[in-house]
């Protein structure tokens, strides 16, 4: 029973976006728009791992929609819908209210509605949010096809989130409870962008899945790393650090001709997006400094290292 009191309490809003059939029945319905391609994604979060246990109810809310719209943008797809698996230690309302205010938050700021999910009980608080979206046949933006000559561009600033992670309660800590996934953007690359990926275990390691899946090599001019102001007391290893293995920065990363850049810039505010470097034909991941080799150790986050 109380099973369903929490989800008629808290997770049973009325579905405004185009949706026949949401929260209350054994699945939703949803009608595909004509010439769209579903786009799914899932992402979990748990206690203690993927956010601090302290963490407000509420940013958790926001982050656990906010990751998946971010793996949608970076399809250059239009989200629509989460559903939502939620396993929870005890009941505790302040908790739930908080949490379901944020998810909503985040759904409305971008326009999406949880359609369903599943409620259990579970020694671990986990958050399992599935993602929904569409994208025109054969227009999403994968991370196969970066091709030689492009110009590596990342969005807003990287390494926020790591060194928040590193320094709770510094100003930058909204970054890492609040991602803003770039879903504008994402769809406005799409037709432009030759290849994206979300920026989630560090700019370095999600590049090189795209340099893998592509058979390219790139170089990164370190200079033009976009880092956030507040870390320019640190040394500029430091910062490389940071904006090269830090995680949870829900950026976008992609590559796209230099004519297709043009365009870009013409549609969109080019203060949030970077230039960093260039698709080069040779494997690898390589840097630069003021033009010349630069070598740098560093890795991502990994799950089970
Ligand atoms: P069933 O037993 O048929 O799987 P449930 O009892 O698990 O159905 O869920 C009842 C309804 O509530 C379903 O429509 C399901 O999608 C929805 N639901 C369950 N948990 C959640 C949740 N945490 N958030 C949103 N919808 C939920
Ligand atoms: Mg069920």
């Amino acid at each position: 029973m109380a099973e369903f009191s929490i989800i008629d309490t808290y997770f049973n809003r009325k579905s405004s976006h185009s949706v026949d059939l949401g929260v209350g029945d054994d699945s939703a319905l949803l009608t595909p728009p004509p010439q769209q391609q579903l786009v799914i994604c899932a992402d979990t979060l748990v206690a203690g791992r993927h956010f601090p246990l302290n963490t407000s109810p509420h940013a958790i809310g926001w982050k656990s929609v906010a990751v998946n719209l971010s793996d949608i943008a970076a399809m250059g797809a239009k989200p629509q819908s989460i559903l939502l698996a939620l396993s929870l230690p005890q009941i505790d309302h302040d908790w739930l209210k908080g949490f379901s205010q944020g998810l909503y938050d985040c759904c409305d700021q971008f326009g999406v509605s949880l359609i369903g999910g599943d409620t259990t009980q579970s020694p671990h608080l986990t958050i399992s949010v599935t993602a929904l979206g569409w994208v025109d046949i054969g227009q999403a933006v994968t991370r196969a096809t970066a091709q030689v000559g492009d110009l590596i561009c990342v969005s807003g600033t990287v390494g926020d989130a790591a060194f928040a992670l590193q320094h709770l309660g510094h100003p930058l800590q909204r970054r890492l409870d609040y991602p803003t996934p770039r879903c504008e953007l994402g769809q406005a690359l799409k037709g432009l962008a030759h290849s994206m990926i979300d920026v989630s275990d560090g700019l370095a390691q999600d590049l090189s899945h795209i340099l893998k899946a592509s058979h390219v090599g790139a170089t990164l001019q370190l200079d033009q790393l976009p880092i956030n102001s507040t870390l320019q007391d640190l040394t500029r290893e430091q910062q490389w650090q940071y904006a090269l293995a830090g995680g949870d920065d829900y950026e976008l990363c992609f590559t796209i001709s230099p004519q297709n850049y043009e365009k870009l810039l013409q549609q969109q505010n080019h203060s949030s997006i970077k230039v960093i470097g260039k698709i080069d034909a040779e494997s690898g991941l390589r840097f630069q400094q003021n033009g010349l080799d630069h070598s740098l150790q560093f890795t991502g986050y990994q799950h089970f290292a």
